[in-house]
């Protein structure tokens, strides 16, 4: 872990929030290349979830929201951890993450555990009083729920249909920590599947193996990869089922998203709480009924880490150590460097006339400063899957030299043949590309 953290900063991938006033615990601020590659992850999850299939449609609504919908989700009386303090150092722990009754850090006794609601309170207009309270959501889930029956009056979707929806969620945490995996603001990617009482099973299932394969698709390692599905003590109340999808980390096997099987609990909660009318009307059966919802709720930030965790390599080229990250052609922040073999000779011109025909296409870069093997280096550490070499043949003939990141093999290919096979080669998975 120390080895990614300390790349993304280097490299700008992640920086402390406000690190000049000596940060502020676990909030975190992505930089040039963390922006591109937490873009190009929530682009995937919308184009994989949402455009690309016809019983899916997005929503983005507001983070603030009328402080009755906490009360009908039971955050309000619910969202609770049970947090607990060392009489002697005074750290902080939540009681259910800790495995002796005493305190890990110094062997301290520990207080009674106290219930902590992890909803970040915050006030509305002019006055702070508690009639002004509104609250910084904690999921965008309850964001879809309370928005059903406008997608549904404004689309023509029929049952089994689903919304999905990615923002910022807000957990004040007792233990925040392991970097981006645990923060107090951050950022998730849910769907509420809402489906026909009795196909619930049949659907959460769908969505189990769904959402597993597509962390396999970008290309998480299968062995570092499981679905866990939860023992009866760990189900909220309401749900029916639920299995997490868990990475190993290097501090262990640990959730990115839960894949839950809600029921009718959200809809009925609101429908009582509101007054609104929330069931389904289904015109060719005559049925009324409140839809059972799946819920695929994942993080960016968590997968976003395994992603960098996974693609981490340290191996040699031409006879130096090398960091490389084997990320994804298609989730790597940059795609293509240009590169002019020397300084001079007309080699500068000629790679930025590359570099502006190719970043009409693609998110490229220019780099000119140092030996050409220290550039691939520099490309290879945060990476960028393809580097383009201009020399003295280009001058005469218009080819180029494409060197690829985790092979390192080359080839020589005419200039105007690069948008076509760079596209060719950067929609595809990462051992397709090196096959
Ligand atoms: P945990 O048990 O680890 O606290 P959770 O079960 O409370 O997680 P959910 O409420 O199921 O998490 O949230 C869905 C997803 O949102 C998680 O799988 C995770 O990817 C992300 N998430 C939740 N809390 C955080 C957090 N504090 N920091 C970063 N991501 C989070």
């Amino acid at each position: 872990m120390d080895k990614i953290t300390s790349l993304c900063k280097r490299r700008g991938f992640v920086f402390q929030s406000s690190e000049i006033y000596g940060g502020l615990g676990s909030c975190w601020d992505y930089g040039p290349l963390g922006i591109a590659l937490k873009k190009n992850i929530t682009e995937a999850w919308w184009r994989d979830m949402i455009t690309a299939r016809e019983d899916m449609v997005g929503l983005d609504a507001a983070i603030l929201m009328h402080p009755r919908v906490w009360e009908a989700s039971g955050h309000v009386a619910g969202f609770t951890d049970p947090l607990v303090d060392c009489k002697k150092c005074k750290h902080r722990f939540r009681a259910d993450q800790l495995t002796e009754p005493t305190c890990p850090d110094c062997g301290g006794e520990l207080t009674e555990a106290r219930n902590f609601n992890l909803m970040f309170k915050t006030f509305m207009g002019p006055v702070e009083d508690t009639a002004s309270v509104v609250y910084m959501r904690p999921e965008t889930a309850q964001g879809i729920f309370v928005n059903f029956q406008n997608v549904l009056n404004a689309s023509r979707l029929k049952i089994p249909f689903g919304i999905g929806q990615i923002g910022k969620s807000f957990r004040n945490e007792i233990t925040p920590g392991n970097f981006l995996f645990r923060t107090r603001e951050f950022e998730q990617m849910e769907i509420e599947f809402f489906v026909k009482p009795g196909e619930d099973e049949k659907w959460h299932q769908y969505w189990k193996e769904t959402r597993f394969n597509w962390y396999l698709k970008y290309g998480l390692t299968a062995s570092r990869l499981r679905l866990r599905e939860h023992g009866s003590d760990e189900l909220a109340h309401y749900a029916k089922g639920c299995a997490d999808v868990e990475y190993e980390f290097p501090f262990g096997w640990s959730e990115l998203e839960g894949i839950a099987n809600r029921s009718d609990f959200d809809l009925k909660q609101h429908s009582e709480f509101s007054g609104k009318d929330l069931s389904y009307f289904n015109e060719e059966t005559r049925e009324r009924f409140i839809p059972y919802v799946i819920e695929p709720s994942a993080g960016v930030g968590r997968p976003l880490l395994a992603f960098l965790v996974d693609a981490y390599d340290e191996d040699t080229a031409e006879g130096e150590e090398r960091v490389v990250l084997r990320l994804d052609p298609r989730l790597a922040p940059i795609k293509a460097a240009i590169f002019p073999l020397l300084r001079k000779a007309g080699h500068p011109e000629k790679a930025l006339a590359i570099r502006d025909m190719l970043k009409e296409h693609f998110a490229v870069t220019y780099d000119q400063a140092g030996s050409i093997g220290r550039r691939y280096r520099r490309q290879d550490e945060i990476g960028t899957p393809f580097g383009i070499t201009v020399d003295h043949d280009t001058l005469k003939d218009d080819t180029v030299t494409v060197r690829e990141r985790d092979s390192m093999q080359q080839i020589r290919m005419p200039v105007d043949r690069l948008i076509d096979e760079l596209r060719a080669r950067l929609s595809v998975g990462r051992a397709a590309v090196v096959a």
